[in-house]
């Protein structure tokens, strides 16, 4: 009996998407249910490593594209695990891929912006059948299941769907797709699929073949043969495969629409034989998530995926390298716990480790645009290694890049140019955190360096200020916030300005009770004033930044110095009337806007803006009538 269904509503509106043919790029679609057969041949072998008698005797693993110029129907079969009635419904009438999620969101966006070439930039999966079908029916019988418990899905892609029981003589899934007019020609041509699938999955660890009718002497008959050269890519020579071929795997592989931005394939023996094809990609896929657990490449052991993410093979932070680890002298029993504990697995993920930062490093040297990209998108994740893998401490921080005083806006620096830069009397790395690079160049602490033409390294990602703790130093030279280091060349403080101004400072304390301590500068060139936090004490930047994400509360306050130029006019003045009328209001109020404008100064936000610019206006007041 069929039974008729609705697709859910998100399915609707995608369907209609594509129906509605936004897709430029039709041929995809081949992609995807090749790729699909491939996954469900992959699942079969998997499921029968220790019930070997599911497979019934069908080990001969293939996927058959069958063109029918009679009936206009092209056929996706394989001999896969299939599918039971209830995941036909879950699977082909609701979106289960997350990428199609995030194709509707993409696609919503892209129409937005009126940019609908966009959309075809994105893999959609089985639906994807509608942009050349106008009827597509799936038989299937699930591994396991009895010739009678074969399923028959059918729909047009309009909004309903029917489901009815029928038989299928043999375990496997055929995917019918009644061709559209328009779609006939191109995919009905033995040629025209031949070279697609040479394009697209050529690559791919199980057969092709192509089954096609040929006319002979006026008889017709059945030819099929296989087209694919169905050697895992992972497992060719590099020399042999192509960028292109490189290309179309980590799209499947790694669900990103982008070429990847560096290729590590390589085989590894000694302890183990393993092949390794990973990709970095160029900038954040659209379906990756800052902390999804699953990451990590595919694993196969003797030919068969025994997982699709296998994080024990790579360190969490870098997680956005997709690709292949093919290992054959693993077991092929091994489970998630063996895994973890597995010596094999943890010599590959050291070596996996080493080759990706070698990559990184190779691309940040040979294509600093692509990489400077990347690293904006990803370098957030490659940062959180610095506190864990203590190992590779310094070949992380080689792949940072940062804003600095003296570079220009959007040409990063790293730790070894800046070092190779330092004048000889320089002996520390000096940072500064803050939002942003104009937020930094804004501040007064930087004077004395900017005069001196000393190099500071601008801390603007967030991160920055939580990994700086594990970042002491880089070669020998100690990292040093702006605020605190010692700044080679600067002149002292004269012993006579220590003492003209030695009650004065006294006074801020009272003056301004939330600061530790008022002191002496020549750090200053312009400014009167500006506020350094005291040794090892977290900067102000770090504070906003806590307070930003709501984890301030019961820290204690954070210890605040003010230092005043002694050589500044405005300074001088108020010395001077310290001097004759220590306790003229007009004191108190100065201190108070010159620590606010410190506070303004670093990026802060003044306690009390209103009672600020009070004072300013009475003081701007005063100016004019005297
Ligand atoms: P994706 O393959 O990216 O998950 P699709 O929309 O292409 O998304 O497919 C949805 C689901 O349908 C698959 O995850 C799989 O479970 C199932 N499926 C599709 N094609 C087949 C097939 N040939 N054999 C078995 N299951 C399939």
């Amino acid at each position: 009996m069929s039974e008729t269904k609705e697709f859910k509503a998100e399915l609707k509106q995608l369907l209609h998407l594509i129906t509605h043919s936004l897709y430029s790029d039709k041929e995809i679609f081949l992609r995807e249910l090749i790729s699909n057969a491939s996954d469900a041949i992959n699942k079969a072998k998997f499921d029968s490593l220790d019930k070997n008698d599911l497979l019934q005797n069908d080990k001969d693993w293939r996927i058959t594209i069958r063109v029918d110029k009679d009936l206009n129907t092209l056929t996706v079969s394989d001999n896969g695990v299939g599918m039971s009635q209830e995941e036909v419904i879950q699977n082909l009438g609701t979106i289960a891929h997350s990428g199609t999620k995030a194709f509707l969101e993409r696609s919503k966006e892209a129409l937005a912006s009126n940019r609908p070439d966009l959309i075809g930039q994105f893999g959609v999966g089985f639906y994807s059948s509608f942009m050349v079908a106008d009827k597509v029916t799936v038989i299937t019988r699930r591994i396991g299941a009895t010739e009678a418990e074969a399923v028959s899905w059918t729909s047009d892609g309009q909004g309903t769907y029917s489901v009815e029981s029928t038989t299928r003589p043999r375990r496997g899934t055929d995917v019918i797709l009644h061709l559209k007019e328009e779609a006939r020609e191109d995919f009905l041509e033995p040629g025209a699929i031949r070279g697609l699938v040479r394009k697209f999955s050529d690559f791919l660890e199980n057969p092709v073949f192509l089954e096609h009718q040929v006319t002979e002497k006026d008889e017709t008959k059945w030819e099929s043969s296989q087209i694919n050269s169905s050697k895992a890519i992972w497992l060719r020579a590099k020399s042999e495969v192509t960028t292109e071929e490189y290309n179309e795997f980590y799209k499947q592989v790694g669900n990103d629409f982008e070429t990847p931005a560096k290729v590590i394939h390589y085989s590894g023996e000694g302890f183990a034989e393993f092949r390794v094809l990973l990709f970095i990609p160029k900038q954040r896929p659209y379906d990756f998530e800052f902390y999804d657990p699953k990451y990590g490449p595919k694993l196969y052991v003797q030919r068969v995926l025994i997982q699709d993410h296998c994080a024990e093979l790579i360190p969490p932070y870098l997680r956005f390298v997709r690709g292949v680890v093919d290992c054959p002298d693993l077991p092929l029993n091994v489970s998630r716990e063996i895994l973890q504990d597995n010596v094999i697995i943890q010599k590959i993920r050291k070596d996996i480790t080493k080759e990706i930062l070698k990559a990184l490093k190779d691309l940040k040297s040979s294509e600093p645009e692509v990489y400077r990209k990347f690293f904006s998108e990803l370098g957030q994740i490659v940062k959180e290694g610095i506190r864990i893998d203590f190992e590779h401490k310094e070949r992380i921080m080689d792949l940072m890049l940062f804003e600095s005083l003296l570079g220009e806006a959007e040409k990063p620096t790293d730790f070894a140019e800046y070092v190779g830069k330092m004048a000889l009397e320089q002996k520390d790395i000096f940072h500064l955190g803050a939002e942003s690079r104009q937020v930094a160049l804004a501040s007064p602490v930087l004077e004395a360096f900017r005069k001196r033409s000393i190099n500071v390294l601008f801390l603007t990602d967030p991160v920055d200020q939580f990994i700086l703790p594990y970042m002491n130093e880089y070669k020998g030279r100690k990292l040093v916030a702006a605020d605190q280091g010692e700044i080679p060349g600067l002149e002292a403080v004269t012993s006579e300005e220590e003492a003209t101004y030695a009650e004065f400072l006294d006074k801020w304390k009272e003056w301004i009770p939330g600061l530790t301590k008022a002191r002496l500068s020549t750090r200053l060139e312009e400014s009167p004033a500006c506020l350094v936090s005291s040794e090892g004490q977290s900067s102000a930047h770090m504070e906003r930044l806590l307070k930003r994400m709501g984890r301030s509360e019961g820290m204690p306050a954070p210890e605040r110095i003010v230092e005043l130029n002694p050589r500044h006019p405005f300074v001088k003045a108020m010395n001077d009337l310290f001097k004759t009328d220590p306790s003229s209001s007009k004191l108190i109020d100065s201190a108070k806007v010159l620590t606010d404008l410190a506070t303004m100064a670093e990026g802060s936000r003044v306690e009390d803006p209103t009672l600020m610019v009070k004072r300013v206006v009475s003081m701007m007041e005063a100016g004019l009538r005297s």
